[in-house]
């Protein structure tokens, strides 16, 4: 028999986790609650999740602080974050953090049924050492089996798996523009009636690190109603 996903459920509004819980169950996962930060950092330790669903504003410890602890013991831990306020700095705190994914509070639960799916089938991308593959841009660097990077300043950077799993389908079909329906669908595992600024989240961290100007991409281009893509050898 096929052995349930287990899904951490990190959220401090009781109610809110009850309906989560109710379907998430329903869905076939088998959950596990933490109604605050220190709870979550506790069951984290112990391990055996596929999956974490985080609240960022938590009693005790934040979310932040959390996502620090997993990132810590694993970097490969699919973990989708719920932000409660529109704020951009939380998102972006939260991927710079290592987050794969974000929802603004209150969102639609298929939404975040669709993206539990979508992040467990596309678990398996990167699932430890494969043979040693780097790859040259520019100024930058980065290796595909680290995860280590060196981008436009020359510091040593590492990727989390969603950034560097996007780079590299970006890389496979250098020259082709690709759609953010596309992108999402193979990096995120997403059907296509997704919509999110998901993946233009993830552009902007990569243009961060490999762009001599990120506002003005040379390498990683924006593609007006289309989406993206990389040239590696800009003219
Ligand atoms: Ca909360």
């Amino acid at each position: 028999m096929e052995s349930k996903f287990r899904i951490l459920l990190v959220e401090d509004e009781i109610s809110l986790a009850r309906g989560l819980i109710y379907n998430l169950e329903a869905e076939g996962y088998e959950v596990e609650l933490a109604s605050d930060g220190l709870d979550a950092m506790a069951k984290i330790d112990r391990g055996g999740f596929d999956l974490i669903v985080l609240d960022l504003v938590l009693p005790h410890v934040d979310g932040y602080e959390v996502l620090k602890r997993i990132r810590g013991l694993n970097p490969r831990l699919p973990v989708i974050i719920l932000t409660a306020k529109l704020e951009e700095t939380d998102r972006v705190r939260g991927l710079e953090l290592g987050a794969d994914d974000y929802l603004t509070k209150p969102f639609h639960l298929k939404e975040l049924l669709l993206r539990i799916k979508g992040m467990l089938r596309r678990f398996t991308w990167y699932a430890g050492p494969k043979t040693s593959e780097q790859f040259v841009f520019g100024p930058n660097r980065i290796d595909f089996n680290t995860l280590k990077a060196y981008g436009v300043d020359g510091k040593e950077l590492t990727l989390t798996v969603k950034e560097a799993h996007l780079l590299r389908v970006l890389i496979d079909h250098e020259g082709r523009a690709m759609s953010r329906q596309q992108l999402l669908e193979e990096v995120w595992g997403y059907p296509p009636d997704i919509v999110t600024r998901t993946v233009d989240a993830f552009i902007a961290r990569l243009r961060a690190y490999f762009e001599p100007n990120p506002k003005k991409p040379v390498y990683i281009l924006s593609l007006r109603g289309l989406g993206y893509r990389f040239v590696k050898e800009p003219e």
